[in-house]
């Protein structure tokens, strides 16, 4: 079974986003960049398979500027076999995204397409429907534990009202939750080793996918600052607070 794993170049989660002066943007200079943590979780996913014996080969994917090599170097350093970068100058959005990762799977022929549950960028949570509608494959999105049967994929999904099982004919796409396991890091020797290991590199244009943004950002603007909280001495000021200024009991 070969696994196809997309991973995104994100600014890291730990890093406070700035808003351009302009508002045309946020700013991206010399910010920190890292590969979006459901995609972590993603590659765990698909390495841990393939220490199973249930995989043979994981491939990384990426679409994106030539730094996005870096997000699949570390899924290499991580255990994928191989990668793959698109590469896009610019914005590019979750259809053109889909629309790339299709011609991937049709170049590949993975059984199975592990990708995230969100990209903490642009928080779109489309990609992955996306690509199982283009290709018309089931999909399991939100996937918080993942069992490999003979010709099929029992997952556990993350939704509103709790959890919910289902089983999945291959070949399929799964988004991940964060949940799903506890990504490992990658040891010196293995980001040494990883430097050996093939990346292929496309150009998007090649593939004959128009990449042009259909949205159109109009600005970007900090959200109001929240208000200073107050302590309370005791559950009956609390109470009183709540009714008589707060008005919401
Ligand atoms: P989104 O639909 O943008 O929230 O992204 C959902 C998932 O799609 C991400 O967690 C990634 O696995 C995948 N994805 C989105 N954009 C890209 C990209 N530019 N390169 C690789 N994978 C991507």
């Amino acid at each position: 079974m070969k696994i196809l794993v997309a991973v995104k170049r994100v600014i890291d989660y730990n890093v406070q986003i700035r808003v351009k002066e302009d508002g045309t943007g946020i700013v991206t200079d010399n910010v920190k960049m890292s590969t979006n943590p459901p995609d972590d979780n993603a590659i765990e996913e698909a390495v841990k398979i393939k220490e199973s014996g249930k995989a043979t080969e994981v491939v990384a994917v990426s679409v994106g500027e030539e730094k996005a090599q870096e997000t699949v170097r570390k899924a290499l350093a991580v255990g994928a076999d191989r990668g793959i970068l698109v590469k896009v100058e610019g914005i590019i959005e979750p259809l053109a995204v889909s629309k790339i990762l299709q011609k991937i799977v049709d170049k590949e022929k993975p059984d199975l397409v592990f990708m995230g549950k969100q990209a903490i960028d642009d928080d779109c949570n489309q990609t992955g429907q996306m690509l199982a509608a283009l290709l018309n494959w089931p999909q399991a999105t939100f996937a918080s534990k993942i069992e490999v049967k003979d010709k099929t994929l029992e997952v556990t999904r993350e939704v509103d009202e709790g959890l919910e099982t289902i089983e999945v004919n291959l070949p399929a796409i799964v988004t991940c939750d964060l949940r799903l396991n506890e990504p490992r890091y990658a040891s010196l020797p293995n980001i040494m080793k990883a430097k050996k290991k093939p990346i292929e590199q496309i150009n998007a244009s090649d593939l004959g996918i128009d990449t042009k943004p259909r949205i159109e950002q109009i600005k970007v603007e900090e959200p109001p600052k929240r208000k200073a909280g107050i302590k309370v001495a005791s559950v009956e000021e609390l109470v009183q607070k709540l009714k008589n200024e707060a008005k919401v009991i």
